[in-house]
């Protein structure tokens, strides 16, 4: 098997899309991901799996918080601007929740504190316990085999 060959596969799970959000110093960052679950809920825990080479790593590890943010239908190009896919510098006007920078208008807003960290060969698995969230109407964006889509309507 080749390396493509197991992204292939792995692109067959259709997910929706997140941004995850941290602050250090204050300054607010961002980051497209949609290696995310629910894991357990008592404690309540959610996992995100973040890439040895992303300035988010770091980020998460020095603030020992994240929030979650889960994308609208309508919110693609926050999704492409977050991953480095539109490359021109843009002001992201955030909300804040717990000290933490979140996206406004998202599907959720999950605000977590680090409950434990572990490292999966290149990339680290932050388990966060939830301490907030704020959860809003409206339909997914969603990721499958490489590209964004929506839901089907009814
Ligand atoms: P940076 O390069 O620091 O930031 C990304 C972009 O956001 C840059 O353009 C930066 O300027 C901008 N930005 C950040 N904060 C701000 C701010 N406060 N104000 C204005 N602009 C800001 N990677 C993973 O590790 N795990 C995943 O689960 C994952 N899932 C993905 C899912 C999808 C659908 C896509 C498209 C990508 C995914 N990626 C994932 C890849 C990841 O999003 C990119 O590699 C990302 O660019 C790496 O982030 P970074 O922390 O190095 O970000």
């Amino acid at each position: 098997m080749d390396d493509r060959a197991f992204r292939n596969a792995m692109g067959k799970f259709a997910t929706g899309v997140t941004v995850i959000t941290t602050s250090v110093q204050e300054e607010a960052y961002g980051m497209t991901a949609n290696a995310f679950m629910s894991v357990s809920l008592n404690p309540r825990l959610v996992l995100v799996s973040i890439g040895e080479k992303a300035q988010m790593l770091n980020r998460v590890r020095t603030a020992g918080k994240f929030a979650v943010n889960i994308l609208k239908a309508e919110q693609k190009e926050l999704s492409m601007y977050f991953a480095g896919q539109i490359k021109e510098k843009r002001e992201i006007d955030f909300a804040w929740l717990h000290d933490l920078p979140v996206i406004q208008d998202s599907l959720a807003n999950i605000v977590c504190n680090v409950y434990r960290e572990h490292q999966a060969g290149d990339h680290t698995l932050f388990l966060g316990e939830v301490v907030d969230l704020v959860v809003r109407e409206g339909e997914p964006l969603t990721f499958f085999s490489g590209k964004y889509g929506t839901l089907p309507a009814d």
